[in-house]
């Protein structure tokens, strides 16, 4: 059932509540593919009934980002949702989400504001105010579908980390159940962004995770000091590559690490042809 006003959604999911059934919620903007399926179905197998949201949050995107170009395919993303067993995809338009006026500044707007040791790093370091528009915008889906249960991918673990510190300081009544990167055969992680890639963009963009894997293997090897850890990603980089961060983090705190352990999370963004990629893996 494709819904597009709050009030119906709230309507559908008191309905099912007052049968005792729990609800699931698969937030994303769109333009899905099977990263966002395997949320999906882990969502549909583990609640009676699932919510997928769809929407282009407007208020996460910095200026000079891609809002306007940011891919849009609600109709093949409502049939991969129905296929799936979804019983609701929720598709607001921003003017339902935010009023007419709202979302052009944040003067008009009660915003959620995660903690600046979370997000002066990584993909917050570049993209400011972005991560008051997550959480502003996850909050609100929280409060509309009121889920038991919300799931969410580790391709933006800076975003599950900081959703799930949300969650824990605003004692909000919801589990996250955080879920696997899927990634291409070739090692490339899904992502809606990969559409603006051509094929010769999408070769160089294997960079990412095999800069990633590398890593990885050498840590396993016994190599712990993250300076050394680092040099090793030059050797997969070249003109075509524009690299924003490559840090090591807890996977949990987001602390930044000096010597690397089975808690620390390696993050990687670079940009490929003009799109900016992200990556992570857990050593
Ligand atoms: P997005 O539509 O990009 O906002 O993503 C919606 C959700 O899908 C987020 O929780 C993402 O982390 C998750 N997601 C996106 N790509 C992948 C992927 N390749 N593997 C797993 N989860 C993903």
């Amino acid at each position: 059932m494709l819904l597009h006003k709050i009030n119906e959604v709230r309507t559908q999911v008191k309905e099912w509540k007052k049968q005792g059934l729990t609800v699931g919620l698969v937030p994303t903007m769109g333009a899905l593919h099977n990263g966002h399926l395997s949320l999906i179905k882990k969502a549909v197998e583990k609640c009676d009934r699932v919510v997928v949201s769809v929407f282009v949050n407007p208020i996460q995107f910095c200026p000079g980002e891609d809002l306007d170009k940011y891919p849009r395919t609600l109709e093949a993303d409502n049939k991969m949702c129905e296929d799936a067993g979804v019983s609701i995809v929720f598709a607001p338009t921003p003017t339902e989400m935010y009023g007419q006026n709202q979302m052009r500044t944040n003067d008009f707007l009660t915003y959620v504001i995660p903690p600046f040791f979370y997000v002066n790093k990584l993909c917050g370091k570049s993209r400011v105010g972005h991560f008051d528009g997550v959480c502003t915008v996850v909050n609100k889906l929280f409060n509309i579908v009121n889920p038991d249960y919300a799931f969410f991918g580790e391709k933006d673990a800076q975003q599950l980390i900081i959703i799930q510190k949300m969650v824990q300081d605003l004692n909000i009544d919801v589990e996250i159940i955080p879920c696997p990167i899927v990634r291409e055969e070739s090692g490339l992680a899904l992502s809606s962004r990969n559409k603006y890639l051509s094929d010769d963009d999408k070769i160089q963009a294997l960079a990412l995770s095999k800069i990633l894997n590398n890593i990885k293997n050498c840590y396993d090897k016994g190599i712990t000091d993250v300076k050394a850890l680092k040099e090793t990603a030059f050797q997969f980089l070249n003109e075509h590559h524009e690299l924003e961060y490559l840090e090591f983090c807890d996977s949990e705190t987001l602390e930044e690490k000096q010597t690397a352990d089975s808690k620390t999370r390696v993050f990687i963004a670079c940009k490929v042809g003009g799109v900016r990629l992200i990556d992570n893996i857990l050593l």
